[in-house]
């Protein structure tokens, strides 16, 4: 990470900022935008948190979640605040489409833009760009940007909620895309005060009976394995969605349960949401999901962890997928 002159004094002269996030916001996106709002706000900044759409239910509990901005919901309020900034930072995406129609809000507006991303092909939608694919989490990013600009100190037992939270999500539990830098950060947080195991039961003991219900579903109703292309779906209809009352977060890290049998090598969740189909792809090993959404689905995100969405009905979606296994047979045997 390099800092220049101008980098710095954006951050230590008090501006009027917004930190914005990705659509269905997981706990990368909201935890780096939340530590990244208690660390500016002790340089005397007026910060906003604005998502296009609605954070799962269970990181309410992290300071600062109730102040977010929703733009799918506040769509006023969002405008009203977002016209008065004068310093964007975009966290966890790399692209203005990741934020739907408040990115063709703000996209026109003046000010600076920083972002701070670990997603692969970032736009060039910022001044200060901070992409770096290597990293584990968004919020290692923002640890190190942090510390970069020689803060360490202002890393709170509250930031540091924040940020052991996207380390935790992005890592699936330290399961993956881990490098030897995480572990000593999240050592360095617990240092600094961090009660790590409040943040485990919020992300994986704070279920409702619903979801563990729906989990029942679709591992035993819902589920498709195809050990000829060790390739494994779940898939859920709009009928489905009715039935488990699903909302928002319900269905996060279903897609991972397929990968725990041993010879999957990808795994994706393909489901009917009230107005979209999404897909959701997790792979093991060299196999590139974001490769196939790329090229098949207009989506993107990690190599090993990928998604995206589709206009076609469920169905059609699901066919789509499963004629595409053929191709990548070669690359799923190997
Ligand atoms: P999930 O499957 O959990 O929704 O997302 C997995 C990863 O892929 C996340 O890093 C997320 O940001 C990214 N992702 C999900 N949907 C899309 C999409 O439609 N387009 C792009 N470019 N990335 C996506
Ligand atoms: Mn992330």
């Amino acid at each position: 990470m390099e800092f220049t002159s101008d980098l710095k004094q954006l951050i230590s002269v008090p501006q009027n900022v917004a930190i914005c996030s990705h659509r269905n916001p997981d706990g990368d996106a909201i935890g780096s935008s939340l530590a990244m709002q208690h660390y500016l706000e002790q340089y005397g900044h007026t910060v906003h948190v604005l998502f296009p759409s609605e954070y799962p239910e269970e990181f309410e509990v992290l300071p600062g979640a109730t102040d977010i901005l929703i733009w799918d919901i506040h769509t006023e309020e969002c405008k009203h605040v977002l016209h008065k900034k004068n310093l964007f930072i975009f966290l966890d995406f790399n692209a203005y489409n990741r934020i739907d129609k408040m990115g063709d809000f703000i996209r026109p507006l003046p000010g600076k833009r920083i972002m701070i991303d670990h997603h692969l092909y970032p736009e060039p939608i910022a001044d200060h760009m901070f992409s770096e694919p290597e990293a584990s989490s968004t919020c290692e990013l923002i640890y190190r940007f942090i510390s970069g600009l020689g803060d360490s100190m202002k890393i709170s037992p509250a930031i540091g909620k924040c940020l052991y939270t996207g380390i935790v999500t992005d890592t699936g539990s330290f399961r993956h895309a881990t490098n030897p830098q995480i572990f000593r950060i999240v050592a360095d947080l617990v240092e600094r005060g961090l009660d790590d195991t409040s943040v485990q039961d919020m992300i994986f003991n704070s279920q409702k009976e619903k979801n563990l219900r729906l989990l029942g579903h679709c591992l035993s109703n819902r589920m498709e394995y195809w050990p000829e292309y060790r390739t494994a779906m779940i898939w859920l209809s709009k009928k489905d969605y009715e039935q488990f009352n699903i909302q928002r977060g319900d269905t996060e890290g279903i897609v991972n349960y397929l990968l725990s049998i041993r010879e999957v090598k990808l795994a994706v969740f393909i489901h009917n949401q009230p107005s979209i189909v999404k897909l959701s792809m997790r792979s093991k090993g060299d196999l590139d999901v974001q490769a196939i959404c790329r090229k098949h689905f207009n989506g993107g995100g990690h190599k090993n962890a990928s998604g995206a969405y589709s206009h076609d009905s469920l169905k059609a979606t699901i066919e789509k997928f499963k004629a595409l296994l053929p191709e990548y047979k070669t690359e799923l045997l190997r």
